[in-house]
């Protein structure tokens, strides 16, 4: 039964057109298990392509395990990942980067919206160096941050040639990196490698698919029994052309960057309309797919009254997301309902 549409989490959306032909295609017929099929070829050279680069990659269910095993790549148990505070690895992954890497600990940096910065990163790495601190190992970014700021490619190129610097492997969390592409408007080449990004984790799921993200290796020396480590951690997918097969599509027809290109555009238009409305603040500059807003408490009750879901866990503001899917007319009556609360006195 279709259910009204809620902007709590692009992960709320269904699957793309595109994603959902190419399961139904790679369904015609039987292939190779384990990876040995077309589709992955296929979706391996897209990305590739994509990327301009010769890559080497690994598809995976979710974030968690893209992120936490490409960390664990990085790390030895006895080391460290530096990380801001509100980073889903941090906050979002029930300890699964330090599961995996078998206790390498995450060191987490304070930041205003989710972006770590060179002295940070310094402060970390200079700090201590003695034999009973985790040595501090890798650097994770993620790319938009969590509240939904993008990181430009001078921060980036700051942040990696620091990492050179002290020796650290840098790795981005790019479960929405499509929305940050559209945002810069700049190619997948010089949001990573070009950048100094070793690893990636880029995400499938809420650019669209059912499931899937994939974890790229630009330094292709990192990956050095990474096949094993998926296959261990239980994320080696024997129908695996399901996961491939949507990433050869969205890729050949640009639908992941078109997916990108209209969430970002429904968080604009959102923000747009509720800006200025009385005691409502956009409390985080919308530079991809992500709104939040500081709220009244009881404005807050009063949306959750009309039916509106949302979560609160990031700084207390309401946060509302836009996916590939997301109407017009639905984000229109979500502003029009809190233009008609906000305008009500109390
Ligand atoms: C959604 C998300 C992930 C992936 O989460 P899973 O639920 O494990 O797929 C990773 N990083 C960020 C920043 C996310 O928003």
């Amino acid at each position: 039964m279709p259910q009204t549409q809620q902007f709590a989490s692009d992960n709320y959306a269904g699957i793309c057109p595109e994603a959902l032909r190419a399961m139904e295609d790679a369904n015609r017929g039987s292939a190779q298990a384990y990876g040995d099929d077309p589709w992955t070829v296929r979706a391996a050279d897209a990305f590739r392509a994509t990327f301009e680069t010769d890559c080497e990659l690994f598809f995976v269910f979710n974030g968690t395990a893209a992120n936490s095993l490409a960390l664990a790549a990085l790390c030895q148990s006895y080391e460290s990942i530096i990380a801001a505070d509100i980073a889903h690895v941090e906050t979002d992954e029930c300890g699964a980067p330090e599961f995996f890497s078998n206790g390498a600990k995450i060191l987490v940096g304070r930041t205003e919206n989710g972006k770590l910065t060179p002295e940070t990163i310094r402060g970390f790495a200079r700090g201590r160096t003695d034999i009973h601190f985790p040595r501090p190992r890798a650097v994770t970014i993620t790319q938009p941050t969590e509240t939904g700021q993008v990181y430009s490619l001078e921060e980036i190129r700051a942040v990696a040639a620091t990492c050179r610097e002290l020796g650290l492997k840098l790795h981005m969390d790019g479960a929405r990196f499509a929305n940050a592409v559209e945002s810069l408007g700049c190619t997948p080449a010089d949001m990573t490698w070009r950048s100094g990004v070793d690893v990636l984790s880029f995400g499938g799921t809420k650019n669209g698919m059912a499931i899937g993200e994939a974890v790229i290796f630009f330094n292709r020396s990192l990956a050095e029994g990474f096949d094993y480590r998926c296959k261990q951690a239980g994320q080696l997918a024997s129908k695996m052309r399901f996961l491939s097969a949507p990433w050869a599509v969205m890729f050949e027809t640009g639908a992941w960057r078109a997916n990108a290109a209209h969430a970002n555009a429904c968080a604009r238009h959102f923000a747009d309309q509720v800006a200025d409305l009385p005691g409502v603040e956009v409390q985080f500059p919308v530079e991809a797919n992500a709104v939040f807003l500081k709220l009244p408490p009881e404005t807050t009750a009063a949306l959750r009254a009309r039916g509106w879901l949302f979560y609160t866990f990031i700084g207390d503001s309401a946060r509302f997301m836009f996916a590939w899917d997301s109407e017009r007319a639905r984000i229109d009556a979500l502003a029009a309902d809190l233009r008609a609360i906000t305008r009500t006195p109390a």
